[in-house]
């Protein structure tokens, strides 16, 4: 790893492979061959990356993740449709909130922030009200490390006949998603979180048969999933200016995914962090907010100890001044920090963050009031 490269523990951008940043250093014209060439990359690695079945196409979109993600629900709902949401954190909420910006009906099934999201209730809730089409989900609900399972959403929404559109975020690359047999419209997605590449580009990965009848559906001209997606099939280029730079470190991510050995390779990269990271944390007297079976690998969030919470600014500064960021949590009921495990660094970097969040800590004064275990 460079050593000049920040260790970002967030939830992206993320610290990057040396080869993704350099296939940055060079110019493409957005209209010539080769780049056009990089497109049909992007989009043939994105669509495998998915797993996606026959019937799915990969659509990207300049921007960041919540560009995508309006694109699809303005693209995919027809202006007198509803959209139903299942919510249990900050990135569902944001969805509503898109959809309800653009004037479309909304409902809400409103969860806890550590709750489990109930498909009996999404199944009464689609019985009752046939106008709901879509029900949004957020995979991994980046506020709290909380991974919500996509299936049972999944099988009541199939049964009643219903789109699924999934804002699976901080999760693609890195934990899967079946496509084949499912009723999901749309699977959203960046490339700066698990895919490790850099920020600029979204994506979708949508059915044909829901795009194909999305024509005129969005009011916003950039904003268009159907207008950008007929562009790449007619011509391959972008309607509107592709950030050229990012799509060629974005196609070098997609590669060395792969190459690690994809979806499954991620996991388990990611997973052995989060224990060691576990681990040390309790070594530290902090716990994780939520139990082993709804945390997932990329992020996990921390509870602030309460003697520790006026302290931990100062800690974050620490770890700021030694070139590495962790965020505060996002989190309206508990007092939280996470960590993201995400992004390129090798063990030894794993280490000394974990020996520069000690002397944060002594730095501070704080030691925990009882620890059983210590740091490996
Ligand atoms: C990161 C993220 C988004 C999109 O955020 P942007 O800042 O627009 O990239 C949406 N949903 C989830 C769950 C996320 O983690």
């Amino acid at each position: 790893m460079n050593m000049h490269t920040p260790l970002l523990l967030t939830p992206g951008p993320l610290t990057t492979a040396d080869s993704t940043r350099a296939a940055m250093g060079r110019d493409w014209g957005s209209r010539e061959p080769d780049f056009i060439a990089l497109t049909q990359a992007l989009r043939q690695l994105l669509l495998a990356t998915a797993g996606a079945p026959p019937g799915y196409v990969a659509v990207p979109l300049q921007g960041s993740g919540t560009y995508a993600i309006e694109a699809t629900l303005a693209t995919l709902l027809k202006a007198q449709e509803c959209l139903l949401v299942m919510s249990n954190g900050a990135y569902a909420r944001r969805i509503v909130d898109i959809a309800r910006r653009m004037g479309r009906e909304v409902r809400v099934i409103e969860f806890d922030e550590c709750e489990e999201l109930d498909a009996c209730s999404l199944d009464a809730a689609l019985a009752a009200d046939p106008r709901i089409s879509h029900v949004a989900v957020v995979h991994g609900e980046t506020s709290s490390g909380r991974i919500n399972r996509i299936e049972p959403i999944a099988a009541v929404v199939a049964a009643h006949g219903r789109a699924l559109l999934v804002d699976a975020m901080s999760t693609f690359g890195a934990i899967p998603v079946e496509l084949a047999g499912s009723p999901i419209a749309a699977l959203v997605a960046s490339c700066n979180k698990c895919l490790e590449g850099v920020p600029g580009i979204a994506f979708a990965i949508v059915r044909s048969a829901d795009l194909v009848r999305s024509e005129g559906h969005s009011s916003s001209l950039s904003l268009d999933l159907h207008a950008q997606w007929r562009s790449f099939e007619e011509n391959g280029q972008w309607r509107f200016t592709p950030p050229v730079q990012v799509v060629a470190a974005c196609v070098e991510a997609l590669r060395l995914h792969a190459a690690e050995g994809g979806v499954g390779a991620r996991h388990a990269r990611y997973t052995a962090r989060t224990k060691r990271l576990l681990e040390a944390m309790a070594g530290f007297g902090i716990e994780a907010l939520l139990p082993k079976a709804t945390r997932g690998p990329c992020i996990v969030a921390f509870r602030v100890p309460a003697d520790l919470s006026a302290r931990l600014e100062r800690v974050i500064v620490h770890l700021r001044e030694e070139g590495i960021a962790i965020y505060p949590g996002k989190l309206t009921a508990a007092e939280t920090f996470r960590i993201g495990c995400m992004g390129v660094f090798d063990e030894q970097a794993w280490q000394r963050f974990f020996d520069c969040f000690r002397a944060g800590l002594s730095l501070v004064g704080w030691t925990p009031a009882a620890t059983s275990s210590v740091p490996a």
